[in-house]
């Protein structure tokens, strides 16, 4: 019964993919980068409760930066200090996934790096253009864990 359990679950994580759990990006709390750190902004981004907050350049699915909620913890709001200035500084690495990574792939990635989130892109070929990559949203550890633990309750 454990066993089939454990291979349940292993299951799920094989067929799902990070496009099943992720937060779409309409409803990411995001920044514009070119945000100015004052009060207003300040108090928004306590306020959103995240720890991790991605940074865009005119268009929401043009992510660049990333900003970690404890990277305001020198930053004066009286300052009016610019986001960029502050995310240049600190410069977080960003990771990407495609949409179609299967969640055990992405939990391997997550237990090898530093970073317990990723952005997830797929390519977007609609249009006369040439395809290119779009962001669809974020997935993050917790999305993974989630996932688990309900396929476990499916399971019982
Ligand atoms: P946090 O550490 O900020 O609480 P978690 O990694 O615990 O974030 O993720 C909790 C949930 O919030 C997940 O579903 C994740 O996709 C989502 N999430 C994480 N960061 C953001 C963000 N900036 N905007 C919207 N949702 C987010």
């Amino acid at each position: 019964d454990e066993f089939v359990r454990e291979e349940f679950s292993k299951g799920a994580l094989r067929s799902k993919t990070v496009e099943d759990v992720l937060t779409p990006l309409d409803q990411c709390f995001m920044l514009n980068a070119s945000s100015v750190l004052d009060f207003r902004s300040m108090s928004m981004i306590m306020q959103s409760g995240y720890t991790r907050i991605p940074i865009y350049e005119e268009e929401r699915t043009n992510l660049v930066d990333m900003l970690y909620l404890k990277d305001l913890a020198l930053v004066d709001p009286d300052d009016c200090v610019p986001l960029s200035t502050i995310s240049k500084f600190y410069n977080h690495p960003l990771h990407f996934v495609f949409n179609d990574t299967k969640l055990d792939a992405v939990l391997e990635e997550f237990k090898r790096g530093k970073s317990h989130l990723a952005i997830v892109q797929k390519v977007n070929n609609e249009g006369e253009g040439d395809p290119f990559y779009e962001a669809m949203g974020l997935v993050t550890l917790e999305d993974v864990i989630e996932e688990i633990i309900r396929s476990e309750i499916l399971d019982e």
